[in-house]
């Protein structure tokens, strides 16, 4: 291919991107104002809106009122065209989800399994919880979120050692036969944060993954930062003390603080961590404090290096109990912080539990948004 023909179906495929985002973010638009909104002519647009019609993602619907002559016809996004698969893949827990192009959930489904220690049953038990969310409706992939980095496809074999020269992504796409995405589940719940929580069209915060492994996804200028090789964002294993086994190895790391196997030693038995953070004032004691303390100090750490304009907190902790972050802005109101932070910068997510599965989701949308013809080659 000359550069010339590649510089334009790059230009092609980008403009296309625009546009359908245009029509997305719209409640509907018509050929001329996208025409005056990107100043492309009337015949480029009437081209690609034609395109974007013929692979199914826009539908004309009724004719707008006329400001004078002929009325023009509405185009909109048609978000039930197809369906997007979202995996979370906990360390104890797997939940899958099918939503259509607006991040509406169809179906959410969930098992309990150790998937960090047991690879081929977290495999099997995905492929057939996806399985059983195919519907007639084509599906234009599946996303997976891990608690692990993610480089090339593949886990961290230091934090995932029995993952070990698995690799997740190739391994679904051969069971599925579906476009598959893996990354890593604090970076995509800052993803389900950009394009349906409370942090659109923020460009710098961080999104707190709080489970069994603690993560950070760590937004700036829009864009979660993924570091040398992708490991930003560890949150988990920094070192806030020199008390606390980690399972990492080491001692102190604020996982082995927050974490939620540090609240074993708290819960009576035969009860959930769920119920018990729900249910029993010893949890609201524990959660107001030391919990809330270690945070602190990690976050202080964080808040003095990124100067985030907000910070989203995620998992059972902060959406069971209510009083935790009451204590946990107490607690950073008596670090030393350098950058200015509003006191609500400081939230609970407001994506419900599917928030990180939603985003494993997105990452197929932003994928296809910024290239719409993988919208051609969905799986029906
Ligand atoms: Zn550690």
């Amino acid at each position: 291919m000359t550069d010339s023909i590649y510089d334009t179906r790059q230009l092609r495929q980008q403009n296309l991107s625009r546009v359908l985002k245009a029509i997305w973010t719209s409640e509907g638009t018509s050929r001329a104002d996208l025409s005056r909104h990107f100043g492309l002519s009337r015949s480029s647009i009437s081209s690609l809106t034609e395109q974007l019609t013929t692979l199914g993602v826009i539908e004309e619907t009724h004719l707008a009122a006329s400001s004078g002559g002929r009325p023009p016809r509405v185009l909109q996004l048609d978000p039930d065209c197809c369906r997007v698969i979202g995996v979370d893949m906990g360390a104890s827990h797997i939940a899958v989800l099918s939503m259509n192009l607006r991040g509406e959930i169809e179906q959410v489904l969930e098992s309990d399994l150790a998937c960090g220690e047991q690879p081929e049953e977290a495999l099997s038990t995905i492929q057939t919880m996806v399985e059983t969310l195919r519907t007639s409706k084509p599906l234009l992939g599946v996303g997976v979120a891990v608690p692990s980095p993610v480089v090339d496809g593949e886990l961290s074999a230091r934090i995932l050692p029995a993952w070990k020269g698995i690799h997740l992504q190739a391994e679904l796409e051969s069971r599925l036969s579906l476009r598959v995405f893996v990354g890593n589940d604090a970076n995509l719940g800052a993803l389900a944060e950009q394009w349906w929580g409370t942090c659109k069209g923020v460009q710098d915060f961080v999104f707190i993954k709080m489970a069994t492994g603690v993560g950070a996804g760590l937004v700036q200028h829009g864009k979660v930062l993924l570091g040398d090789a992708g490991y930003a964002g560890e949150l988990g294993h920094v070192p806030i003390s020199n008390e606390g086994l980690c399972r990492c190895g080491m001692y102190g790391c604020l996982e082995a603080h927050i974490g939620l196997n540090a609240l074993q030693q708290y819960l009576p038995p035969q009860i959930s961590t769920s119920d018990w953070l729900n249910n029993d004032p010893q949890s609201t004691k524990v959660v107001t404090g030391s919990i809330a303390d270690a945070l602190s100090v990690a976050l202080s750490i964080l808040v003095n290096l990124l100067n985030p304009h907000k910070i989203v907190l995620w998992g059972p902790i902060p959406q069971r109990a209510p009083q935790f972050v009451d204590a946990l802005r107490q607690a950073m109101s008596t670090k030393n912080l350098w950058s200015p932070m509003r006191i609500d910068a400081l939230q609970v997510s407001s994506l419900g539990e599917q928030g990180v599965a939603k985003g494993a989701a997105t990452l197929l949308l932003e994928e296809a948004f910024s290239n719409p013809l993988l919208f051609a080659e969905m799986e029906g």
